[in-house]
């Protein structure tokens, strides 16, 4: 079958589903692949690096959308992409199915069968095809760079002829995917890490990392005790004021804030508030991946950089992958890959739709006809 990936259509947004190398192996699938002109330019690959691989260039999205039986994407597709949607094609993407219930009605009317790349359940044998963690790693790590891009001095404290340089002190909220990956970077970077979260459970892997957990005391059986499936429940409010209490204490001694704490189907819980930016040095950055969510910092504004009266920077953008388009396109293609790779079990280049595979099954919102969203809970943990 015939595999293509167009060009995003979403402003900014510089990844592509399809990189010359995920297309190689999509080739020893069996399938024939297929390229929008132009749409691997802005994460470093060319026309030709795909020719090279043995895709198609073809000029345009209505022709891509035509041809293509399968159609790889990035971002949610948008009204224009609706309607390309015809009968037998199969769509695999990113498609947010928990808040776009109308797209969902006319793709299942179009006849397309549409695999959310979001819904891809989280378990083992999925891994390879979890886009959200491959997405979430990149932007843990490219907060810290961000943060350091911003930041006036030194990640690593030194000791030079011109004088003695403090370690940078890096607060990292939430250890979930990104998180985790912020304080890989941090470290790395020799910053004197910090890191909080209300699991428990991820005090080992902070310090295998080398950071420091920080813990709260609170007269209750875990850190917060709601956990839910292996994600946060929101906090108790006495458990809530424990932790403030905590960050007020440390605010004016931290240099960079890294925030990633979020509750699956929620507004991101509020954990740095004003006066905490408040008692934060001049010169101090906070970088929110809670933005779009509503953000853990107060002051957070979706998508732009401020600064702050007292001089404290608060980064807010939601691109962060976009902004390591090769990195995350390379990844994300290898994510598209490999569920291309359980779709087609007999490499013969014929989709298999298996609707009783676990995985497959999960992560399909629209098949036959009909909207299959939300799935039923995976047999295997
Ligand atoms: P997420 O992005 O939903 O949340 C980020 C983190 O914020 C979580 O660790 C959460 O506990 C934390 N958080 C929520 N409220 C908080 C608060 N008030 N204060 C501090 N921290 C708070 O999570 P995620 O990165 O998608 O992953 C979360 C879970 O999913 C983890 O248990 C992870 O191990 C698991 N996971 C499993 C797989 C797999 O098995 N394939 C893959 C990825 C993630």
């Amino acid at each position: 079958m015939k595999v293509g990936a167009p060009k995003e259509t979403f402003a900014g947004e510089n990844r592509v589903a399809m990189t010359p190398e995920s297309a190689l192996q999509i080739q020893k699938l069996g399938h024939t692949c297929l390229i929008q002109s132009g749409a691997g330019e802005n994460a470093g690959f060319s026309d030709a690096a795909y020719k090279e691989a043995g895709v198609e260039v073809v000029k345009t999205a209505k022709a891509l959308w035509d041809e293509a039986d399968i159609v790889a994407k990035v971002r949610q597709p948008d009204a224009s992409e609706m309607k390309r949607l015809r009968d037998g094609q199969t769509l695999i993407s990113f498609f947010n199915p928990a808040a776009n219930e109308k797209m969902m009605e006319s793709a299942a009317k179009s006849g397309a069968n549409v695999i959310a790349m979001e819904m891809v359940p989280r378990i083992s044998r999925a891994q390879k095809m979890d886009a959200l963690s491959s997405m979430a790693n990149i932007a843990g790590y490219r907060a810290v760079i961000e943060a350091g891009n911003n930041f006036g001095r030194f990640f690593t404290g030194q000791v030079t002829a011109a004088g003695k340089v403090p370690p940078a002190k890096v607060l990292v909220i939430g250890a979930g995917v990104a998180g985790l990956a912020a304080i890989g970077t941090s470290t790395s970077l020799g910053a004197i890490t910090y890191a909080f979260d209300v699991r428990p459970e991820v005090a080992e892997q902070i310090e295998s990392m080398g950071a420091e957990f920080v813990f709260l005391e609170f007269e209750e059986s875990s850190q917060d005790s709601a956990a839910t499936g292996g994600y946060a429940a929101p906090s108790s409010p006495e458990f809530r004021e424990k932790q403030l209490e905590k960050f007020r204490e440390m605010a004016p001694d931290i240099d960079i804030v890294i925030c990633t704490a979020l509750i699956p189907n929620r507004e991101a819980p509020e954990l740095w508030t004003e006066d905490m930016v408040q008692a934060m040095k001049p010169g101090s950055v906070i970088v929110d991946l809670a933005a779009e969510k509503g953000g853990n910092c107060k002051l957070t504004v979706m998508d732009e950089k401020i600064v702050t009266d007292n001089g404290v920077t608060i980064i807010g953008y939601t691109d962060f992958p976009s902004r390591m388009a090769t990195q995350a396109s390379t990844l994300y293609g290898n994510n598209i890959r490999h569920m291309l790779t359980d779709l087609t079990p007999e490499k013969d280049g014929v989709l298999n739709h298996n609707m009783e595979d676990d995985v497959i099954r999960g992560a399909t919102v629209t098949f036959d006809k009909e909207i299959t969203y939300p799935p039923p809970p995976p047999k295997v943990a």
